[in-house]
């Protein structure tokens, strides 16, 4: 039997129809390409959209089509998420920090159609024009006054597209499985992949991640996300804000301390959201102007492992809770979330950090388990550790255009590449990227706790760890440094320091000196150009 309530779908649409409808007055504030600061309200932002969404169709966009974005977190991006998606077209977010070739490339495999452009990006899209020849026209997101010379062919301005359009437009009802916005992922190896989130998935997503034990984003905040708006849809921000009616505050391109700070106390912001190189920026700029986070709540912290000094000074210095988080593109992000479990409330701070640090417990909507090579699954005890795999109505099902072929098993579950422990309380640690894990004698070595270890040492300021072929075991870990700017610290010195801080059998057998290490556009240590540049390292040992 089944029951009887309604089928309505969940659309994209409805959250800017609800913010502009309950929280109509509520400020969307940008710092915008221009300069100045730019100010409206969610009811503003929704007549936008729709006058967007009209213009796209006097363009010729259709249901399906992909409509691209190179753009900071600003205003016009956030009608883009709500005209383009809204109107039952895919919003492909493109990440400017990728190559230009890459960009190319994953315009050309998008099949995009328009591609709506930050003013910084113009440039860049000159450089490969050539390479677009399906890309029917370029929006920039400006207005007249402020429009470039530019060889683009088919150029128009954001600003003029939109007055020319009433905004009498109703959002149309469809299937909520109906794909919504495209987001390709970095690819650490091999070209970049997409991920085609849908209408369900967005909206399933933002539900959980408005609860209390996830990012608990309500109408009373006022959040600033800073991980941008090209990176998983700024973690879904972007939507949670407009389901909750939160005050939203878009920093633009002013990522440095000094732009963030000004946001952050002149808007009174209470809940942010990034990786952890930008808070490491906006604490220098604090502890160096001596300012404070008088209204800051609580920030979330993902993308990359949170450092326990961090976690303690926004904690200790500056009260403001550490929401330690993790994700990935192919799940939209969220997976898991570091809020406290009530029985830790009378633990000492330090076993409360050792819980911080982890990745944070499961949420509900994303199933999760640990399982050794063969697939057996492994005991969550919080000391076994395995790859991660995971599945849930916000995980992906497979890339875009089958790119990279099946990647769920039968039973649905998506290996995320990470390999990790996971305790009964759902707690989750990283151990490692199973393609980093050192496979010594069968046995398995995290080289992210070798290199947190490492750039403990004062003079290390950059620490990487790749396994090199051994003879005996198969593989042995080698550590690659840089170190700080004016010492000349040698590999003994670093490896006694190691010593007795892990297991004598991960100790590297080797260190060696580098005065860069390289990294992706999203900040990650690239652990494949490593072992290309030390194929061919002879370890001591071997
Ligand atoms: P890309 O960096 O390629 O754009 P994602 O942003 O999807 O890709 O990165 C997802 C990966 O980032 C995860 O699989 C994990 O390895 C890493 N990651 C994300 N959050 C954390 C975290 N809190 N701690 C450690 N690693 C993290």
């Amino acid at each position: 039997m089944l029951g009887q309530m309604q089928d309505r779908p969940l659309l994209i649409s409805s959250l800017i129809e609800f913010a502009a409808l309950y929280h109509g007055d509520v400020e969307v504030v940008s710092r915008s390409v221009e300069g100045p600061i730019h100010r409206y309200t969610y009811a503003d932002a929704q007549q936008r959209s729709k006058q967007l969404a009209q213009g796209l169709i006097g363009m010729g966009i259709e249901m399906g089509d992909r409509v691209a974005t190179l753009a900071w977190n600003g205003y016009r991006h956030l009608e883009c998420y709500y005209g383009v998606s809204g109107m039952g077209a895919v919003l492909h977010t493109i990440n400017p920090r990728l190559f230009p070739e890459q960009i190319a490339y994953i315009a050309n495999h998008a099949d995009d159609r328009i591609i709506l452009t930050d003013l910084t990006f113009v440039p860049l899209l000159e450089a490969i024009a050539d390479q677009l020849a399906e890309v029917a026209a370029f929006v920039i997101l400006t207005d007249r006054d402020h429009m470039p010379e530019t060889t683009l062919p088919n150029v128009h301005c954001y600003e003029e597209l939109l007055a020319a359009q009433q905004g009498d437009y109703a959002w149309p009802s469809f299937d909520e499985k109906t794909a919504s916005s495209l987001c390709y992922t970095s690819g650490t190896t091999g070209n970049p992949k997409g991920v085609l989130y849908s209408h369900r998935s967005t909206l399933l997503h933002s539900f959980s991640s408005t609860s209390r034990d996830v990012l608990g984003l309500h109408s009373g905040d006022t959040v600033l996300p800073v991980v941008p708006m090209f990176h998983v849809n700024s973690w879904g921000i972007a939507y949670t804000a407009a389901m909750c009616g939160a005050k939203l505050v878009l920093p633009g391109m002013g990522m440095d301390g000094a732009s963030l700070f000004e946001l952050l106390d002149g808007e009174k912001v209470t809940i942010s959201a990034g990786v952890p190189t930008v808070w490491l920026m906006l604490l220098q700029y604090l502890r160096d102007n001596d300012k404070k986070l008088p209204h800051m709540d609580r920030t979330v912290i993902g993308g990359s492992a949170a450092p326990a000094t961090m976690i303690e000074t926004f904690e200790n210095d500056y009260d403001v809770t550490v929401v330690h988080a993790w994700g990935m593109t192919e799940m939209s992000p969220l997976g898991t979330i570091c809020t406290m479990k009530p029985k830790m409330a009378d633990w000492s701070y330090d076993d409360r950090l050792a819980v911080k640090r982890k990745q944070g417990r499961t949420v509900y909507g994303v199933d999760m388990k640990i399982t050794d090579d063969d697939g057996n699954e492994l005991p969550r005890d919080g000391k076994a550790f395995g790859h991660l795999m995971v599945r849930g109505p916000w995980v992906t099902s497979g890339y875009f255009k089958a790119e990279g072929g099946t990647v769920i098993d039968d039973d649905d579950w998506f290996d995320t590449g990470d390999v990790s422990t996971l305790d009964r309380d759902g707690y989750m640690q990283i151990t490692d990227r199973s393609k980093d894990v050192i496979k010594s004698g069968g046995e398995w070595i995290s080289s992210i706790e070798l290199e947190n270890i490492a750039v403990g040492h004062g003079e290390v300021a950059e620490a990487a760890v790749i396994g090199i072929a051994h003879p005996k075991w198969d593989e042995r870990p080698l550590l690659i440094i840089v170190r700080n700017e004016g010492s000349a610290i040698e590999g003994p010195e670093i490896l006694e320091f190691m010593k007795g801080k892990i297991a004598t059998w991960w100790m590297p057998d080797d260190v060696t000196f580098v005065d860069e290490i390289p990294h992706t556009a999203t900040g990650k240590i690239q652990k494949l150009v490593l072992r290309e540049q030390f194929a061919d390292y002879k370890l001591p040992t071997a």
